[in-house]
C-alpha cells in the first residue's frame, strides 16, 4: 500500500509552477494551452511521483527538459518514464547516471536522501521503500534523452515556446530555459540564490559568459536550480560569487600557498548563505572541493576555469 506524498508547487507566473523547499534542484513544471511542459525532476522519489501526478492534472506531459547531468536534477526522471518525450543537451545526455571515479550517482542519491531513504532512521515517508528501484531496474532505463542536441534547441508546446540555450559553466552540458511568454528564464545551476554555489565540475569562465548571455535575454523572473525565485539583478550576485571565489584562490597562488594551504585558508563559510536543503552537514566539503578545483585549474593541473 502506498500512500502519495502531497507536493505543493509555488506559482510564480500564470503558468509556471516550482518548488524551491525540496532536498535536491528546484523541480518545475510549465502549463500550455497543450500538455505540459517538466523542466528538471525532484530527486526525491516520493515528489518526484507527485510531482508528475500534479503535472498531468493539467495535461498530457509533452517534454522532460533536464538543465544538466547532476543527480539532483536528473535521477527522478526514472518515475516520470512514459510520461513525455525526454530532451537533453549532448554533453549532459552522455553524463546521465555515469559512474564516475570519484562519485557514484546512483549511491549518492539513496544516500544522500535520509527522509527517503529505506535505511534511514527518520522514515517519514513510507512511500519511498516500496518506489525506491533496484539498481539493475534503474539502470536498464533511467529515463534519459530521446532527443538529444548540440547548440541550442526551440520547442513548442501548445502556444508556448522554449528556448533551450546551451550555457555551459556550471557543467558541460548546461541549458537555460527561457519561456518568453512568461517572462521567465529557468537557469538551471547557472544561479543559486541566497545558498552556497558548487564549483566542482565548472568551468567559471564559461559560466561568466553564461551569465551574461542570460543577460541579454528578455525575462523579468529567473527560477534557479537552487534557492528562492529571484529577479534578473540577481545576475550580478552570482556573478560577484564566481568572481570572488577565483580571485580569492588566484591570489593565494600568487602568494605562493599549496593547494593544501589555499584550502584550509579561502573558504566562504560565513558568506554566500547556508547549503541548500537537507545538505548542511556538506559546508565543509563543498568549501574544499570548490577551493581544490579552482586552485587545480588555475595552476594548469586541470585545464579550464
Ligand atoms: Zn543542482
Amino acid at each position: 500500500m502506498q500512500t502519495r506524498t502531497a507536493l505543493e508547487m509555488e506559482q510564480v507566473t500564470g503558468n509556471v509552477f516550482t518548488n524551491t523547499h525540496l532536498r535536491g534542484c528546484n523541480p518545475n513544471f510549465v502549463t500550455t494551452s497543450d500538455g505540459v511542459v517538466v523542466i528538471d525532476t525532484p530527486q526525491l522519489p516520493t515528489k518526484a511521483v507527485a510531482m508528475r501526478h500534479l503535472a498531468e492534472s493539467h495535461g498530457p506531459i509533452r517534454y522532460l527538459i533536464n538543465t544538466e547531468h547532476h543527480v539532483d536534477h536528473i535521477f527522478g526522471n526514472y518515475f516520470f518514464r512514459g510520461a513525455g518525450t525526454v530532451v537533453n543537451h549532448r554533453a549532459l545526455w552522455e553524463r546521465f547516471m555515469v559512474v564516475f571515479p570519484d562519485l557514484d550517482p546512483f549511491a549518492y542519491a539513496y544516500e544522500s536522501i535520509p527522509g527517503d531513504n529505506p535505511k534511514g532512521t527518520d522514515l517519514d515517508d513510507p512511500g519511498a521503500v516500496d518506489l525506491w528501484p533496484d539498481r539493475d531496474e534503474y539502470y536498464a532505463d533511467p529515463n534519459k534523452g530521446t532527443i538529444v542536441f548540440t547548440g541550442d534547441l526551440t520547442l513548442h508546446a501548445g502556444d508556448h515556446t522554449f528556448n533551450l540555450l546551451h550555457t555551459p559553466g556550471h557543467t558541460p552540458g548546461q541549458l537555460a530555459v527561457h519561456v518568453p511568454e512568461e517572462g521567465v528564464v529557468f537557469t538551471g545551476d547557472t544561479i543559486f540564490s541566497g545558498c552556497q554555489t558548487w564549483l566542482m565540475t565548472s568551468d567559471v569562465a564559461q559560466w561568466l559568459d553564461a551569465l551574461e548571455r542570460i543577460r541579454t535575454l528578455d525575462f523579468e523572473t529567473i527560477v534557479p536550480g537552487h534557492g528562492p525565485v529571484v529577479s534578473r539583478s540577481y545576475l550580478d550576485v552570482q556573478r560577484s560569487v564566481l568572481m570572488e571565489w577565483k580571485t580569492a584562490v588566484a591570489t593565494a597562488i600568487a602568494r605562493g600557498w599549496t593547494r593544501e594551504e589555499t584550502i584550509e585558508r579561502v573558504h566562504f563559510r560565513d558568506r554566500f548563505g547556508p547549503v541548500d536543503i537537507g545538505q548542511g552537514y556538506m559546508m565543509d566539503h563543498i568549501q574544499t572541493l570548490n577551493a581544490a578545483s579552482l586552485y587545480d585549474k588555475l595552476t594548469g593541473a586541470i585545464p579550464g576555469a
